[in-house]
Formats: C-alpha cells, structure tokens, sequence
C-alpha cells in the first residue's frame, strides 16, 4: 500500500478512534499482558430480572404461535400482521427511550429478546434489528431534539419502519469510500442526493431512511488530521474536499427511487433486502444527522453498538442446535449404538455445548459493560460478533453433520439456518475486517509505548522515568502473571492458567511489533493470529466470569442455570455427564460448569496453537500460492 493512501487511512482511523484511545478498555488492555479485573464486571444475574423474563415467555409464545420461519423463508416475506404483532409486543421500540414511545430497555434485556427470536426465525431477527438497532439508534445518539420527536415515536411502534443507508457498490467494507454526493443548494435550504445504495435491510419498504454521503467541506474548516482523513477524489459544488455526512431520508422525498425492494437471496429470506437510488433528491438541511461532515463517526458509532446483538442472535440459534443435535445422538441408533456414543459425535457435542456457552457467556457480559455506560467498547463488540458468528457457523455445521442425510431436506431447519448464518460473518464488518481491525487496534497502544520507549533508548538519561516504568512492568511480566481474580477458589487453577496465557499474549504482541513495527500494519496472517487469540481471551475471561457467577448461584427453579437446564434436557446417554447414574453431575450448574471449564481448556489451546504460528508458519508460501491464481 503506497505510504499516502497508509497515512490516510491512520488519519481517518484517528479520527474515528479520536480521545477513546486514552484509557484502555478491558480488551486492549490484554494486548499489554494485563488482566483488568476491575473493568471486566461480574456476570449479570439475569434469572433475577423477572419483569424481563415475563417478557421473554411472552415473545417466545408470541413465535410458536404466530411466527412460521418455513413460510418466512418459503414466501421471502414476512407478513404484516407479524411487523403489527411485534410492534404491539413493543419489541419494534424495545430499547428507544420511554418519553418516546419506546420501552426503554436495556441492552442487555434486548439481548434477551433478540436471542428467543435467533433462535426461532432468523429473517425476523434480522428485520428487528435492522428496524431498531441501526436505524432509530443515530437518532437517539445524534438526533436533534425536533428529530428525536418527529420520527421516533412511529418508529417505536412499527408504524413506520427504519432503515440504515451506507453499502454501495464502490463502499463496502471500505466504509469511507462512499461515492453518493449531497450538494448544498445554492439558498442554502438544503441538499441534493445523487448516488446508488444496495444491499439495504428494510431499504424499500422504509418509512425513515439513515443515508450516508459526501458533502463539501472548507478545507479552511479542517485541523490537519481532519484534512489528511478527506478522501473520495470528487469535487462538489466547486470544493475538492468532501467528507461523509449522515442524511435522514423519506420516501416520499423526489428523487427517491426503490430500485428493487427485495432482492432474491441465499438466506435471511423474509427480510428485504433493497437497492436504491437519488436523483436530485431535495433534502432539507434540517435533516442533516449529527454534525457535517461526521457521518462516518455516526455510522460506525451505531454499527460498534449493534454488533453486541450478533451474540445474542447467535446464541439463540446456537442452543437450538445444541438441543436438537443432542436428541439426536442419543436416539439414531447405527452400528447398534446411539450415534452419541462416537468419538467423533461426542467431539462435535461438545464443542457445541462448550461454544453455546461462551457465546452467551461473551453476550451478557458485553451487553453489561455497554449498559454500565462504558464508552469505550468497540473491540469487545467487535471480538464478540466475529467470535458468535464463526462458532455459530461451526455450530450448525456439526449439527447437519450429526444428522446427516435428514438435515438436507427443507422439512427439517437446518439447511435453512446454514443459508441464514451465512451473512453474519459478512453484514456489518466483515469477520477478516473486523480480525485485522481487533489486532490492529489492540496493538496500537501497546506500538505507541513501544516507539516511545524507543524513542527514550535514543537518549536514556533524558527519558530515564520512562524506560524505569517499562522496563519495571517488563520485569514483573517475566515474573509474574497477571492476577485473575475469582470468588470461587475452586476456579484458581482456571484463572490461574488464563492469567499465564495473557502474559504470553502480551509477550508475544510486544515481541511482534518489535520485528515488524509500522509494517505490521500490512501484515494480516500475523494480524489475523493476533485476533484470534485476542478474540479467545476476551471470551475466556467472559466465561470465567460467567461460572464464577453460576457458582454463587442457588441451585432452585429460577436460577439461570435452572432457565439453561429447561434449553437443553438431559440426555438419556448411559454413563454420560448429564445421565441418570451421575449423580454428582446431575445438576445443570454441573453441567454448565463441565462446557464452560472445556471451552476455557480448548480455547486455551488454540490460543498457543495461534501464538505458535506468528513464528513458525508458511506464511511465504501461502503468499506464493495465492498469488499464482491472482490474475
Ligand atoms: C443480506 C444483506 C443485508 C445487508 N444489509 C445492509 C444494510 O442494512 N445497510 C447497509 O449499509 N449495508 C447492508 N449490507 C451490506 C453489508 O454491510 C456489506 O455486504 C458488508 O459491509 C461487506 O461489504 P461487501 O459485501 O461489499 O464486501 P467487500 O468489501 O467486497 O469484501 C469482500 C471480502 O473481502 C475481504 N476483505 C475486504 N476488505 C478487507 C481487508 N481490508 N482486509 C482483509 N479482508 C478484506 C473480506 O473477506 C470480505 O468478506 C447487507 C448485505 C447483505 C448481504
């Protein structure tokens, strides 16, 4: 990458990063070997929010009753009486606040939510989110107080539907590339819109539009950061600089053409997916969203916070699976024994039942840290979405496998699953963008120590304080892993393994960055190794938290393990862990303990496994094979 697009693209991620980067959230502070027990909360009691399990039973008799995903998916639509039945249940506003209609939940309550619905209809799932998450979310964050009442109250019921504007063909995972122009209007009243969105959950069916595009902006008007960050190469009204500003769009707008409003597609069928385009399309300057020029900062703003509901989606489909697969094994009898009784099978259970666990594990705690009003959190959501979406992926894998031949006819749901996953690990950050933006910004602070402490070496007398801090905390991680505290000593040892292994992680980033140094910026097979073991210790941490808090747990109807054991039922496997004659094992907090202390060992291993790569690896090799079919 030429040296002037690279600095580019730091300025703009400056900019997004802007002063967040000051205090380091839990997760960066993994990247320096540190284990932060205290920004890391304790897992919620969430079997103790009992107004929001009222609400849970509610939806999920609301889906067995009304909510057909066959005919979702058969029909790609999903009828109006289902959008007129969630909107009464108030899920279309869960979260929007009360004064505006909304229920005012929290993000960890929604999770909740969202998770009966992924795990019964991903197209409804999905026409929530899109609706809720992304759309009305700028207006609550951005939006004018005139704004906030003029559109949120419908938007709150479902009598009006949202959308989120920003994939076009030119910007996809390169976000800030978008090519749509808003020209003011020479009386000033306003914009015009030119360009073409596609791929827009909602995009054609949409009542309040959120649509992303370049305005014109006085370079006189920009600190040099700001200037080095303007991109797009177009002119507009006589101004070469122009940066992203976020418009909210009506249909009724002239100009506003829906193209195609439901796009055939591999899966999430019943949600609409549209292509759009503007013609001159008028929009009054009232409706700028948030600050010129800063639309960027709204999208990936409002993006960073929906990603936390990819895991709860995820986690309700996951314990589906797991619920069935599991059945399943125990009563397809082949070569005279339950299938469950294989090796094999049994490798696939269990990392079904350990990756069930961690995605819920990772969920809750993720959605607790945003509702604790945190504001830094946008490498966890990032950890957890790529995190949920490849396990569930694998999830549903194991699952088809387990029921071989019968999982590929469509009078069973799993080839309908298969096709629905498949777009979160594309929408909304891509898993290998997202990989590289966790290494990447994860090792930043601990680049810019390092530079500094280079810098200091030059003239070590000067800097003397600073390379006494460094090389103190050096000292102490050669010696010493960072404590991992837990309530329950009969998780130490857990701990106390994941506290090593922070500190080889942190040993092994510092070590990178003192081989590659700027260059590691272009190096993404060493980036995407730092990722996934960065991604696992988060996950880790979540769920040893999460067992601490089962252990703390009454053992009676009600406890969140209570509500696990109702999910997934004992399986009558003879001499397994959940079987009659294991007495000691019987209870669901046993059990849970069982998937989450096998997800802390194997995570553990691929941890070592990713760490022994960054220096071992076929890296060269991989790059010649690659680009002996690249054209
Ligand atoms: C069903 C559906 C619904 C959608 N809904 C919306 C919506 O409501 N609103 C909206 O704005 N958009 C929406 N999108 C668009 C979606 O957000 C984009 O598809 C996504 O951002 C990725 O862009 P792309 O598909 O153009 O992939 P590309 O950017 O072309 O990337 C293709 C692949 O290249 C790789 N790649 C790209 N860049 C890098 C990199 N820097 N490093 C490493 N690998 C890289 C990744 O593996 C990636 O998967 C939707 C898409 C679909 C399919």
């Amino acid at each position: 990458m030429p040296l002037k697009q690279r600095e580019q693209q730091i300025a703009e991620a400056e900019e997004l990063l802007g002063d967040r980067l000051a205090q380091a959230s839990f997760a960066k502070g993994l990247f320096f070997g540190t284990f932060a027990n205290r920004k890391l909360l304790d897992y919620p009691n969430l079997a103790a929010d009992t107004a929001t399990l009222a609400l849970v039973d509610e939806l999920r008799r609301y889906c067995q009753a009304e909510i057909d995903p066959v005919a979702i998916d058969r029909d790609a639509m999903i009828p109006q009486r289902i959008i007129d039945g969630l909107g009464r249940l108030g899920m279309l506003g869960a979260c929007l606040p009360a004064e505006c209609g909304g229920r005012g939940l929290s993000q960890t309550q929604y999770c909740r939510l969202l998770e009966v619905l992924g795990g019964h209809c991903a197209s409804t799932a999905l026409f929530v989110n899109a609706h809720h998450s992304i759309g009305p979310r700028a207006i609550v964050l951005f939006g004018t107080p005139e704004q906030q009442q003029r559109y949120l109250p419908k938007l709150a019921t479902g009598e009006w539907i949202s959308a989120f504007a920003l994939t076009e063909p030119e910007a996809g995972s390169d976000a800030a590339n978008v090519q749509t122009t808003a020209t003011p209007t020479e009386d000033g009243r306003g914009f015009l819109l030119n360009g073409t969105k596609r791929w827009i959950t909602n995009g054609g069916i949409a009542q309040v539009l959120t649509v992303m595009a370049r305005t014109p902006v006085p370079s006189s008007s920009l600190s040099p950061g700001e200037r080095a960050g303007v991109r797009g190469g177009k002119t507009i009204g006589g101004q070469p600089e122009t940066k992203i500003t976020a418009f909210l769009v009506t249909p009724d707008m002239p100009g506003f053409e829906v193209v195609e409003a439901r796009m055939p597609k591999c899966g999430v069928r019943g949600s609409a997916t549209g292509r759009l385009a503007f013609h001159n399309m008028f929009v009054p300057k009232e409706n700028v969203l948030g600050q010129l020029g800063k639309g960027l900062r709204v999208a990936l703003t409002v993006l960073d916070f929906g990603r936390v509901t990819f895991g709860a989606t995820c986690t309700g489909a996951a314990k589906f699976c797991l619920q069935r697969a599991s059945r399943h094994a125990a009563t397809r009898v082949q070569f005279g024994e339950p299938i469950g009784t294989f090796e094999l099978v049994k490798e696939k259970l269990a990392f079904m039942n350990a990756g069930a666990f961690a995605i819920e594990a990772a969920t809750y705690l993720t959605a607790a840290l945003i509702d604790s009003g945190e504001d830094d959190y946008m490498l966890e959501t990032a950890m957890l979405k790529v995190f949920a979406t490849d396990t569930l992926w694998r999830i549903i894998n194991d699952t088809i496998q387990i029921f071989g031949g019968k999982a590929y006819f469509t009078d069973e749901p799993y080839e309908r699953m298969m096709r629905d996953a498949r777009i979160n690990m594309i929408g909304e950050g891509a898993n290998d963008v997202l990989r590289a933006f966790v290494a990447l910004v994860g090792m930043r602070d601990v680049g810019l120590e390092l530079k500094g402490v280079l810098d200091a070496l030059s003239s070590p007398l000067k800097h003397f304080s600073k390379l006494g801090g460094f090389a103190g905390r050096k000292l102490e991680g050669l010696f010493r892993s960072p404590e991992v505290r837990v309530h329950h000593s009969e998780l130490e040892p857990e701990a106390a393994r994941l506290g090593h292994t922070v500190s080889t992680f942190g040993s092994n980033v510092e070590r990178l960055l003192r081989t590659y140094r700027e260059e590691i910026v272009e190096r993404q097979y060493q980036a995407g190794r730092i990722a996934d073991a960065a991604i696992e210790l988060y996950v880790s941490s979540c769920v040893l938290r999460r067992l601490d808090a089962l252990l703390s747990l009454p053992l009676g109807e009600g406890s969140a393990a209570a509500d696990r054991s109702r999910a997934i039922p004992p399986s009558p496997l003879v001499g397994e862990g959940r079987g009659e004659g294991n007495g000691h094992l019987k209870s669901a907090i046993a059990s849970d303990l069982i998937a989450g202390r096998y997800y802390l060992r194997s995570a553990e291993r691929r941890i070592r496994r990713a760490l022994a790569d960054l220096w071992d690896n076929d890296d060269a090799l991989a790059t010649q094979a690659a680009n002996a079919v690249l054209p």
